[in-house]
């Protein structure tokens, strides 16, 4: 069966920094929790940090610093969650992860840089970047139309392979 990892606080899951959640309510989302598609993680909680908890940012990248804005460098609970993240996914063998969009840990595409004012910056979270250089694709909350059609993809290809032969 295909499986799609999901950052937990999309599922509804109060694990935020401020023990709140981002629970998307999506009808597919939906559809795939009911076929026991979906594996939900929190890398910064796999990774021993607290709920709820301060707010990091990603001050450097190389090499990688992640700290609160007090200055409580975070980097090690961080790259913790990232590697136990990416151990779940491969246990589970999934095809892709849908991961909550500019968190610091689970972002795909853009993330805070550091200065703790609301500045983006184009890099992946460290747990996103942990799934994608090991091959697992990563989308976001707001890329669900891709994201559906990619699992829609695979689901067909995977069933196409366990049909029987016609016996020609
Ligand atoms: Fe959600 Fe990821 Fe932040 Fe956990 S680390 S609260 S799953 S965005």
């Amino acid at each position: 069966m295909q499986k799609i990892l999901v950052s937990a606080c999309l599922m509804g899951s109060k694990v935020r920094y401020d023990g709140r959640d981002n629970a998307l309510h999506h009808p597919t989302l939906e559809r795939w929790q009911q076929e026991g598609r979906l594996v939900p993680v929190c890398p910064e909680v796999l990774g021993g940090l607290g709920v709820p908890r301060a707010p990091a940012e990603t001050l450097s990248r190389f090499p990688i610093l992640i700290a609160t804005q007090s200055g409580e460098d975070v980097t090690p609970e961080f790259l913790k969650g990232a590697e136990t993240t990416l151990a779940i996914a491969q246990t589970h063998q999934v095809c892709c992860a849908l991961m909550k969009a500019r968190s610091p840990s689970c972002g795909n595409r853009e993330i805070y840089n550091g200065q703790f004012n609301g500045t983006l910056m184009p890099a992946p979270g460290v747990a996103a970047d942990e799934l994608i250089r090991h091959g697992i694709p990563v989308f976001n909350e707001e890329q669900m139309d891709t994201l559906i059609a990619f699992v829609e993809a695979q689901i067909e290809a995977s069933e196409s392979k366990t049909l029987p032969s016609s016996g020609s």
